[in-house]
């Protein structure tokens, strides 16, 4: 390829790098999955203590609603609005909790996963959320069960997901995700990292095609010096 052709196809190599870099938005802002998901208050909570599995520990129960309590006293400070939740009895609540005994074998999520959060978003409001938290893990070999100090963690975290937070850099705040890696239920996740993965594979390529063009470029050169002082070509 000729030097001028070359030239340009890296400049629109580093124009599109620009471009990539100019439109992933800034790393520091808060993840709010959704602002304001919720249409009504109070938000109405069924917490399934009936189909339970057989680790299930009846102090979890109190400890879902000391979850809800931090929430609806303020929180972490970074939900826009103050949540009250009502629990009730039927299962067509606004928020579902449940338990299963380990989300790896009985919901086919990845390993280390302690609970997740599954809204039904419907014209940009939360008509359902499901959440599911396990009762213990794997710990090399042995199972263990979650004390309810973790469990009371688990359920904050899987709430604020209910509340619209997404997750936090911050590894303090109780949206880091430390007890669960649903990250596929963020969609600002994607958004923040896809111009980050189109910046790296278009930098790679033009690194290949810098390097491999540089080097048939040398290769002829050679040839010619080759040509020069031997008189012929040597294949
Ligand atoms: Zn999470």
């Amino acid at each position: 390829m000729p030097a001028n052709k070359r030239k340009a196809f890296l400049l629109a190599i580093l124009a599109l790098l620009f471009i990539a870099v100019l439109f992933s938005p800034p790393d520091k802002v808060y993840p709010e999955l959704n602002p304001a998901p919720w249409e009504n208050m109070p938000i109405s909570v069924y917490i399934d203590d009936k189909n339970i599995p057989p680790h299930y520990s009846p102090s979890y129960r109190v400890q879902v609603e000391k979850a809800l309590e931090y929430w609806s006293s303020g929180g972490s400070g970074k939900l826009g609005y103050i949540p009250e939740f009502e629990i009730v009895e039927e299962d067509n609540a606004d928020i579902l909790i449940m338990w299963v005994e380990n989300l790896q074998k009985d919901a086919g999520v990845p390993e280390g996963v302690a609970g997740f959060a599954r809204p039904y978003e419907v014209n940009g409001r939360y008509e359902r959320v499901e959440i599911v938290l396990e009762v213990g893990n794997y710990q090399g070999y042995s199972w263990r069960q979650y004390g309810d100090a973790n469990m009371r963690e688990i359920a904050k975290h899987e709430i604020g997901h209910a509340l619209g937070l997404g997750h936090s850099t911050d590894r303090n705040d109780i949206m880091f995700p430390t007890y669960d890696q649903k990250d596929d239920i963020n969609p600002l996740l994607v958004q923040k990292t896809l111009p980050l993965i189109i910046a790296g594979i278009l930098l790679g390529l033009a690194l290949v095609f810098y390097h491999g063009g540089g080097w048939l470029h040398s290769r002829k050169k050679r040839e010619r010096l080759e040509e020069d002082i031997f008189g012929e070509k040597d294949k």
